[in-house]
């Protein structure tokens, strides 16, 4: 057989969604990739009905059916206070996977460097690789995952094309301070280099503290390429729905990089959402009510089990730290809590550049019952620890 692309050995497929197989391969209670198990609001169940039968079948508008767009540009109006035009500024991709890789595609040469949080989102990595570029690592230091002034100004004084942030933080749970995001955006107009951000826990914040959209920020709209999804917001994972927020003149760019990748997401899917869209203000509140109400659930049962772990600010994840069980790496603390304990978590080095193998990284997107029932497992690995 001829040699396969070299640029494919630089990365293993994602551990995340492998330990989800793994999972169901033994039945585990799966706490490792991030989705729900409840169902999405009724209001998006009943327009999708509606949308089966509608004349939405073939290919939508390449960068996303109008409707949706419209729908798209008052939420972004409503929550996050910038005046999108929806010709102009987005693009509907598939998730904010495709909605990263295309940012990444649009801005970056091979042979750019970018740089990444770590730990970070598995993705970025693979992202960086795919478009050529150099990831160039800064540290967000455990246990308030801060990142040092000092070492992240060094890393911009490389030239970097682009900044990639994940806010609220996956899968640290930290959620950026507007006076970090400050000094970041400073540092990018400085040093001028894009910021490319992941925000599709932007309704999943903690009070006090309150989600700063970077793209709001006093001049920050014409450098920074927002990606985000309808996944976590309205528990729709698998309709894959997500979007590019950027200038016109990026847009311009991120259309034809979407074009040619997937040419365009769901048309009847974009129909169906537009109901999530249009939700009213209290559907976010009580989004966010039901998830600290699951935080906190969770959160106890991990404490009872006597392990460290982090304290989310935002998101749904937690980091364990499973150093004092005793496994020789988080990977076979993680296959051994799979078969043995039934919950299954992802190896903590899969975020990591730094090669730190303490931790597992468990969701809560779950119902109650099955945080309780993941909980009660979970008590049992404290006593084998003990
Ligand atoms: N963001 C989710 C996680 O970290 C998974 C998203 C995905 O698999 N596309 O688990």
């Amino acid at each position: 057989m001829p040699r396969t692309a070299t640029r494919l050995e630089g990365f293993t497929e994602s551990v995340i969604r492998g330990m989800t197989r793994l999972a169901n391969e033994h039945g585990a209670i799966n706490l490792s990739q991030g989705f729900p198990d409840f169902d999405p609001p009724e209001a998006l169940l009943a327009a999708l009905e509606t949308a089966t039968r509608g004349p939405h079948h073939q290919y939508a508008v390449t960068w996303g059916a109008p409707r949706f767009r419209r729908a798209l540009a008052r939420k972004i109006g409503r929550w996050n206070g910038l005046d999108i035009d929806p010709d102009r500024h987005l693009v509907v991709t598939c998730g904010s996977t495709e909605a990263m890789m295309v940012g990444m595609m649009s801005t970056c040469n091979p042979g750019d460097r970018v740089i990444v949080f770590s730990p970070f989102y598995e993705n970025y990595a693979a992202d960086a690789i795919l478009s050529g570029a150099e990831p160039i690592y800064v540290s967000l230091r455990p246990p308030h995952f801060q990142f040092d002034r000092d070492e992240l100004e060094s890393a911009f004084r490389r030239s970097p094309k682009a900044i990639i942030l994940c806010n609220p933080s996956n899968p640290t749970g930290k959620v950026f301070r507007r006076e970090e995001l400050l000094e970041i955006l400073r540092l990018a107009e400085e040093h001028d280099t894009f910021v490319i951000t992941d925000e599709p826990y932007e309704h999943l914040v903690y009070p006090p503290l309150e989600h700063t959209h970077f793209a709001a920020l006093p001049g920050a709209f014409d450098r920074t390429i927002t990606c985000n999804s309808l996944s976590k917001t309205y528990s729709i994972t698998g309709w894959r729905l997500g979007y590019v927020q950027a200038s016109a003149e990026v847009i311009a760019r991120a259309r034809k990089v979407h074009d040619f990748l997937t040419v365009g997401a769901a048309a009847p899917l974009q129909e169906a959402a537009v109901a999530g869209l249009e939700s009213p203000d209290a559907y976010y509140s009580e989004l966010r009510d039901s998830y600290a109400r699951k935080r906190a659930l969770f959160l106890d049962y991990l404490r009872r089990t006597g392990l460290a772990h982090s304290e989310p600010e935002g998101a749904y994840y937690v980091m364990v730290d499973i150093g004092p069980l005793g496994f020789s790496d988080d990977t076979a603390a993680a296959e051994f809590l799979v078969r043995d304990i039934g919950v299954a978590g992802v190896p903590g080095s899969s975020f990591f550049r730094e090669p730190e193998h303490r931790y597992l990284r468990f969701h809560f997107a779950k119902k109650e019952d099955t945080l309780h029932a993941a909980g009660e497992r979970l008590l049992k690995l404290g006593k084998a620890g003990s």
